[in-house]
This record gives structure tokens, sequence and C-alpha cells, in this order.
């Protein structure tokens, strides 16, 4: 019984290298995943950028336009002013000259407005296009080696079962059984050692009289607290 006892104690040690493995199973496409809306959030951020590059471009042909078109109503004014024949007229015909070249002026300013804009904007759109560049690169190779180590858990999963199976088919069916049911339920611990009358399972107290048998290692002992197989050994645990 003590070499069966022993069996399952290691088998232990490879169910919970199993269970973590397992972890890396659901981890791993995580990694990825995330990986996947980074490039995916500043991809969204170009495209949000240039969209609005877009816009501010043809705000600026529209505002070039207006003030071409303003420029030449200036013009025109100015052509008028030698036709006019009283001051009055040509006093007002002053005063219209005067405010389209206000209007010119701040139509100028804006434009700049928007130039400035554009340019930094630019420079944003350009910065970030070539950190999202580098960040794709990056990303596949990481990609790549995750992936990889997925296969490789796989295979590793596959031998560690392969070998708990093995340890396992010469054990005591019951003893297997419990410890199958246990592994499962109690989190990768279903095997416990007991120190100085304590379950290291569960931390409880175990009667002195079933101490001492738990120590003999000569049959199946449950703790009484947490139904753990008991199995004992001087080495801590
Ligand atoms: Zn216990």
């Amino acid at each position: 019984m003590e070499q069966e006892l022993k069996t399952i104690y290691e088998t232990q040690i490879i169910d919970i290298q199993i269970m973590e493995n397992e972890k890396k199973l659901v981890s791993t496409p995580k990694k990825i995943e995330k990986m996947d809306s980074d490039i995916k959030a500043m991809q969204d951020k170009i495209s949000k950028e240039k969209e609005i590059l877009e816009e501010l471009e043809k705000e600026r042909k529209r505002k070039e336009k207006d003030l071409e078109l303003d420029k030449e109503k200036v013009k025109k004014f100015e052509s008028k002013l030698y036709e006019v024949k009283t001051n009055k007229e040509y006093q007002a015909l002053l005063k219209e000259i005067e405010t389209a070249k206000l209007m010119n002026d701040k139509e100028e300013e804006e434009i700049i407005e928007i130039m400035v804009k554009i340019e930094d904007l630019k420079k944003d759109y350009e910065s970030t296009s070539k950190l999202l560049k580098e960040k794709e690169k990056v990303t596949e190779v990481e990609k790549k080696k995750l992936l990889a180590e997925i296969d490789s858990v796989d295979k590793t999963i596959n031998e560690l079962k392969q070998q708990r199976d093995n340890l396992l088919s010469v054990v005591d069916k019951t003893l297997r059984e419990t410890y199958n049911m246990l592994i499962s339920k109690r989190g990768g611990m279903a095997v416990v050692n007991v120190k100085n009358g304590v379950c290291l399972g569960c931390f409880m107290n175990i009667p002195p009289q079933l101490f001492i048998e738990v120590t003999k290692n000569n049959r199946l002992i449950l703790c009484p607290s947490c139904n753990r197989i008991f199995y004992f050994t001087e080495a801590s645990q």
C-alpha cells in the first residue's frame, strides 16, 4: 500500500503540471487576442486621423476658393472707384472695399489655422503609421512564437497524461477512483502530507490516534475534515 500511496502522490505532481499547461492553453490565445486588438486600435486611430485630414484638406480648398472670389470682389470695387460720380458714392464704395478686405484677412487667418492643424495631424499620422508598421512586425513574430508554444504545450499535455495513466494503472481501483474524484474537486490537491498532527491540505488537527495510523502509510485514510488522501512523508511539503 505504501508504494501505491507514493505512486498517487507522484501522479499528483504530474497532474499539477498538466493543469499548469492547460492554463497556458487558455492564457496564450488570450495574449494573441490582446495583441490583435492593440493593432486594431492603432489601425482605427490612423484611419480616423486620415479621415480628419481629408476633411481639413477639403475645408482648406473651400476657403481658398472663397478667398479668391472675395479678392476678385475687392478688385472689382477698386476698379469702380474711378467710375463713381459723387463723393457719397465714393465713400460708400471705400467702405465696401474695407469690409471686403477685412473679410479676406479673416479668411486668410482661418486658412493658416487649418494648415497648422493639417501639419500637426500629418506628423502624428506619420509617426503612428510608422509605429504601427513596427508593431505589426513584432506582433507577427511574437504570435508565431506563441502559436508554436501552444503546439508544444499540447504535446507536453499528451505526454504527461500518458505518464499519469501509466502510473495510475498499477494502483488499486478504489484508491485510483478516490484520487481521480478528488484531484478534480480539490483543484490539484488530492494527496496531502501530515505534519505534527495537522493535515497540510486543510490545516486542521487530526486525532492523535489517526495521526499514528497515517504515518504507517499502510491503508487508505482520508482527512476527516477535507477528505483528502493522506500520504505521510518526512519531507516537508
Ligand atoms: Zn484535511
